[in-house]
């Protein structure tokens, strides 16, 4: 990080503590600093905040303000600092001036498990696939956050296995490197008091707790019992006023309530500031593909986010249906990456086949690695951006960068053929193009109407 940009968060800094006293008299004089900062890149992000704080009775400023009121000052200078400025604006623009200078994808964001461990046996999960005892090393670790930090990218997010069963790390990465931010996939049930405590301290640390609704869909999934020890989590970060997420996966079992409005008041209800929603995909051999979501469901969650997104103060998104802001999948680096507990570069979690390890290859290496350059030339993967998926919305895609790729089966245990992986998602890529293609096009609000049509037909 050059001088220029320590000063830029320093200036950043300080004006967050003036704002602290009266965040609705003063945030308009930190977005003109933003401005100023951000410069012609955040022209457009800068016009939908003006157009927030405008509005006081808008879902979006309650949302801001619930920010102020509950999170720890400190954290939540800290995490703007970090992901608003530095990852977001400095980094996105460093981001752009690789993709240009060396001709491949750059992530905005990578996703590391630093351990395929996990103290809970999940339905359909496929971190036991990769064998329990698979680790990266803290110099690994540390070693692709450098790297990455190197091209621009500045946001790390950790899964697995049950990343905190490596916690006293993950913490030294974040004390190790305090103008990034972090944030961990987790079932929740490691979060103690203690932990609280050193979240407190490093200040860039954000859980996204994985909950699948309330105790009998959680447990089904998860466990018995693991619905009673992720709400005390949750109560922890609240009382501790730390910022927290929930990460949910609809399936075919749960979708009607996910996305129902009982249950985004739950979230909120919980203190969560975010949740990313997950479709279930077949991975592996052990998955139950009776688990996937249906064309008619997947519809539904898409009006259903929308719906709620101009209503409800909770920041939402869908993995799989918000494809149209990111024009196309993230996966291969153009957003994202995902290095494995093997060392494996992999495009994206769900996507379990690599040609490159982090222990014979530099990160700009497996970027530019065939499989990588495969979806840098291919993205996206479909004109219509509701069908973004090479795997689960369009499976000859994901097929075909493999086998021209010669990339491998990353799963240690039983590896999958990818044309045996595919075949499990054609049927619900041919049903969901057909709704999605209806649905493409049209504006937000004709198309929750038409996820709701779609619903009641099935019904
Ligand atoms: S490969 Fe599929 S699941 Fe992964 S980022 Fe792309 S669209 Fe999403």
């Amino acid at each position: 990080m050059t001088v220029i940009e320590k000063a830029q968060g320093f200036a950043l800094t300080q004006a967050l503590n003036y704002i602290s006293g009266s965040p609705e008299k003063n945030l308009p004089k930190l977005l003109e600093l933003i401005e100023i900062i951000g410069g012609k890149s955040f022209e457009s992000r800068a016009r939908a905040f003006h157009a927030v704080l405008d509005d006081p009775d808008g879902n979006w400023y309650r949302y801001i303000m619930n920010l102020w009121r509950d999170i720890d000052g400190d954290v939540l200078k800290a995490t703007l600092r970090n992901f608003g400025l530095y990852a977001s604006i400095i980094g996105a623009k460093k981001q752009e001036e690789n993709v240009k200078k060396l001709g491949c994808n750059i992530p905005y964001a990578i996703l590391l498990d630093p351990t395929s461990a996990c103290n809970l046996k999940c339905k359909g999960c496929w971190a036991a696939e990769y064998g329990a005892g698979l680790n990266l090393t803290y110099d690994e670790l540390e070693s692709v956050i450098g790297q990455a930090n190197e091209l621009g990218t500045q946001f790390f997010l950790f899964s697995g296995g049950e990343p905190l069963i490596r916690k006293a790390d993950i913490i030294r990465l974040c004390e190790a490197h305090p103008n990034c931010q972090f944030a961990a996939f987790t079932n929740g049930t490691l979060i103690d008091e203690a932990f609280a405590g050193e979240m407190l301290r490093v200040k860039n640390f954000i859980p996204a707790i994985s909950v699948e609704g309330l105790e009998a869909d959680t447990d089904f999934r998860r466990g018995s019992g693991t619905f009673r020890k992720v709400e005390r989590a949750m109560g922890l970060l609240r009382e501790k006023r730390l910022p927290f997420g929930i990460s949910c996966c609809y399936t075919s079992r749960n979708t009607e309530y996910i996305g129902s409005e009982e249950y985004f008041d739950q979230m909120i209800a919980w203190g969560a500031k975010f949740c990313w929603f997950f479709t279930y995909m077949p991975v592996g051999r052990d998955a139950v593909p009776e688990l996937m979501a249906t064309a008619e469901q997947r519809a539904y969650m898409y009006g259903q986010v929308r719906k709620f997104r101009e209503t409800k103060p909770l920041f939402t998104l869908d993995f799989w249906n918000d494809g149209e802001y990111a024009e196309g999948c993230i996966a291969g680096g153009r957003r994202y990456l995902h290095v494995n507990a093997n060392g494996d570069f992999e495009p994206c979690a769900f996507i379990h086949y690599s040609d490159s390890n982090l222990r014979e290859k530099t990160l700009l290496e497996g970027l530019r690695s065939p499989l990588f350059m495969a979806y840098h030339d291919r993205q996206p993967f479909n004109d219509n951006h509701l069908r973004p998926c090479p795997l689960l919305d369009n499976p000859g895609a994901l097929t075909a960068m493999v086998e021209a790729s010669g990339a491998h089966s990353t799963d240690l245990q039983n590896p999958e053929d990818v044309r045996e992986l595919s075949a499990k998602c054609k049927h619900a890529a041919k049903r969901w193009g057909t709704a999605a293609d209806a649905l493409w096009g049209k504006s937000c609000c004709a198309g929750c109407r038409d996820g709701d049509l779609l619903m009641k037909k099935d019904a």
